[in-house]
């Protein structure tokens, strides 16, 4: 680096501390910056401009452009070079502009005499904030330091605006993280609630961007590079090794600790007058703006860890703690980019609803959410960089929409929705201990699907009467390591302790398909839905499958035990399984260990193979459970993990729901005991529909009870078979038209 440009930078940030320093107007901070910059590099003209919205960028103030356009001259994201350089996030360094591509030439300014042109993006933390130009009129192309000092400067800029310095007049001057925001996600679990923002990293707040000793912010950084090093060896030594994905992680940020090109880009940005934290940030900054470039999901996954590795070093360098001291309101609404279901069990219940940057429908936070019945939304890009601790939101989570500090408008709306959900949470509570009973007086048996402690709980509340599935891969999903038989067994035994009196169906593991363990070595499967999972893996290894059963058999300890295996497709496969079970009953017995009181076998029916499977399965099995998401989707074909095709097949369409009528009348024939676990028992009208057709048992989540209740007990089902028969007769391909419209008055 030139000493002249270096020097050059020194003063330049020297300058703009004094400037930071100073009790005066945003303006005039920022016409005094624009002077301080064209004057140190020698360029007739630096101007500023920030964003007025998301979209529009605005003149804010300049030097050597016409005065009387600040403020009036406003572009477009993309539109013109200034346009260009925020929407890419890059330099534009040109010594041709009117010829350089996207030019566009604005008069009000007069720019028009000048050639040469470097515009960097004012942006923190992949915040898009404004451009920072410098323009000459003799042709140059503006030297790479040259280019790096206005770069570090913009930083600077970027951390003032942060700070609330340049707040002004007009919407592009307004305070920051103080307007409503937007934001639309996907729907990761429905409900609406209303709280105030808890972020799960709070930010760091740098309040030092500029420095005037290098030497001592070079060794804060090494002594925090250090500690950092020290830390990630530390965590590396007692990682799990089994554990390949938080190995692959650790062994990522051992790398970027160690990597001589951050350290180096850092401390030549110290030399040019930042302070370590700020050199930090700068690096993170890069990094996040070409995240939102990178499409490849592992290059992806590694800028995120140089990340997280930053938010470590600033956290060491500035002291500020995940504990910033700051309390966590009463209703607090969780923002992270990304969770892990052991992190968000820890909040547990407190929370009143969870946004994330990132996430999936099948993601173990989502499915702890779910258990925790707190609405979630993912997939809500950049609210981590948007939202500030204790700041007003409003979930939408039936339409995957986050209103970010809402203006009044949306606020009434709002409260009238939740209004409205809370009187029907009312009444779903006045009919809690009532049975469901039909008008026409069949009684049909409501139970709940469970799979964490944190579940537990709502058995009481709900008014379930039994869980009809526990799901237990979900304790092997929230782990990093296999769970022990003992941990098992005692979990299982908790649970049992929980319901009482009231029946608990245990599903033997369901892994496979999409839920993978982080511990097991993943299988490279075409179609992993139709592949190695399940019954298939508990057969084909059963080390695992034996283990959970020795566990659920001495957690019964001379109480009842109810299991059920998973996607069983052939009889042969229920025998297998049950074959492993005598086996277990027999060692346990031979252990001298207490055999449960009595000992219920089922099967779940997942695929439509066995509801033709031959007369001696429906007498041999104990118990039927029909998982009706995965029967869905085998039985049309359609993925259920895949939005574009899962809502294309209704599940009353005619065919499914004559298809599940006939396994009611096998069962019915065979005197097999039947239910219905899938989602479907939990949406009301779906819910009636298939007891309708003859369904007696349904599981669903907790919070389904109370709507399914509520229908049921104002449905005559002898009326409703009659509407479902006649439009079968009719040919409609669903029956939801005519169901709707006799149900219209009864929701
Ligand atoms: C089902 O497939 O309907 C079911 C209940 O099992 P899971 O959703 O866990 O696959
Ligand atoms: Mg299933």
């Amino acid at each position: 680096m030139s000493e002249n440009i270096k020097t050059n930078s020194v003063k330049m940030l020297a300058n703009l501390r004094e400037v930071m320093a100073q009790d005066v107007e945003g303006q005039a901070r920022l016409d005094q910056i624009t002077g301080l910059i064209a004057g140190e590099l020698r360029t007739e003209v630096c101007s500023i401009y920030l964003f007025r919205d998301e979209e529009t960028l605005e003149l804010c103030a300049t030097e050597g452009l016409n005065p009387q356009a600040v403020h009036q001259t406003r572009m477009r994201m993309g539109e013109g070079l200034v346009g260009r350089v925020a929407r890419t996030g890059k330099v534009v360094n040109t010594d041709d502009a009117p010829h350089a591509r996207g030019f566009r030439f604005m008069p009000e300014t007069s720019e028009e005499a000048y050639s040469s042109f470097l515009g960097v993006p004012i942006q923190r933390l992949g915040e898009k904030l404004g451009v920072l130009v410098v323009q000459t009129k003799a042709a140059r192309v503006f030297s790479e330091d040259e280019v790096i000092a206005l770069e570090v400067v913009a930083m600077v800029l970027a951390e003032m605006a942060e700070l609330g310095i340049f707040i002004g007049e007009g919407a592009a001057m307004s305070a920051r993280h103080q307007q409503p925001v937007l934001f639309r996600g996907g729907i990761g679990q429905e409900g609406a609630s209303q709280g105030h923002v808890w972020l799960h990293e709070p930010r760091v707040v740098i309040t030092n961007p500029i420095a005037d000793d290098p030497e001592r912010e070079l060794e804060r950084l090494h002594n925090a590079v250090e500690e950092l090093r020290v830390g990630v060896d530390q965590m590396l030594s007692s990682a799990a090794t089994g554990d390949k994905e938080q190995l692959e992680v650790l062994e990522a940020y051992r790398m970027f600790a160690n990597s001589k090109g951050w350290m180096t880009r850092m401390q030549a940005d110290i030399d040019r007058g930042l302070s370590a934290e700020a050199a930090v940030e700068k690096e993170q900054s890069t990094a996040r703006a070409r995240m939102e470039q990178v499409t490849d999901a592992y290059l992806r996954e590694r800028l995120h860890d140089l990340d997280d590795l930053s938010n470590r070093l600033l956290r060491i360098l500035t002291g500020q703690g995940a504990q910033t001291g700051a309390e966590m309101p009463a209703d607090p609404v969780l923002i992270a980019r990304n969770i892990g279901p052991a992190e968000l069990l820890d909040y547990g219940r407190s929370l009143k609803g969870i946004v994330l940057e990132e996430g999936s429908v099948g993601s173990h936070a989502a499915i702890v959410a779910r258990a925790l019945a707190i609405p979630l939304i993912i997939h809500a890009e950049r609210i981590t960089t948007e939202a500030l601790n204790g700041d007003y939101i409003l979930l939408d989570g039936d339409q995957g929409i986050a209103h970010l500090r809402p203006d009044d408008t949306v606020i009434t709306a709002f409260r009238d929705k939740m209004a409205m959900q809370e009187k029907a949470q009312e009444r779903y509570a006045s009919i809690r201990d009532k049975p469901a009973q039909t008008l026409d007086g069949e009684v049909i048996t409501l139970q709940m699907n469970a799979g964490l402690m944190a579940d537990l709980p709502s058995l009481v509340g709900s008014g379930a009467e039994g869980v009809g599935l526990f799901r237990t891969e979900l304790q092997f999903l929230i782990r990093s390591h296999m769970p022990k038989r003992a941990e098992l067994s005692g979990l299982y035994a908790k649970v049992m302790d929980a319901a009482g009196d009231k029946q608990v169906t245990f599903r033997t593991l369901d892994i496979g398909s999409d839920k993978v363990l982080p511990y097991m070595k993943p299988n490279d499967e075409p179609n992993p839905a139709l592949g190695w999972r399940a019954v298939r893996v508990g057969l084909d290894k059963p080390g695992i499958m034996r283990m959970q059963l020795q566990a659920l058999i001495r957690a019964a300890r001379g109480r009842p035990l109810r299991v059920m295996f998973p996607f069983v497709a052939q009889r042969e496969e229920y025998s297998a399984a049950c074959a492993e079970m005598d086996k277990a009953m027999e060692r346990e017995r031979i252990l001298g260990h207490p055999l449960p009181a009595s000992l219920d076998i089922g099967a779940m029916l997942e695929t439509p193979s066995l509801a033709f499977a031959p007369d001696s399965f429906f007498d041999e099995v104990g118990f039927l459970s029909i998982g009706g998401n995965d029967l869905k989707q085998f039985f049309f074909a359609a993925d259920r993990e895949n939005e574009r095709v899962r809502k294309r097949y209704d599940t009353l369409n005619v065919s499914f729901l004559t298809f599940l009528e006939g396994i009611v009348a096998r069962c019915k024939a065979h005197g097999t005991p039947l239910s219905f676990c899938g989602e479907d028992a939990g949406r009301p009208v779906e819910a009636a529909c298939l007891a309708a057709m003859g369904l007696r048992i349904l599981s669903m989540r907790p919070a389904s009870i109370g709507p399914v209740k509520s229908i049921l007990r104002r449905t005559d089902m002898r009326e409703l078979h009659a509407v479902i028969v006649a439009a079968r007769i009719r040919g409609d391909q669903s029956v939801r038209p005519a169901v709707m419209n006799y149900l219209r008055g009864k929701l």
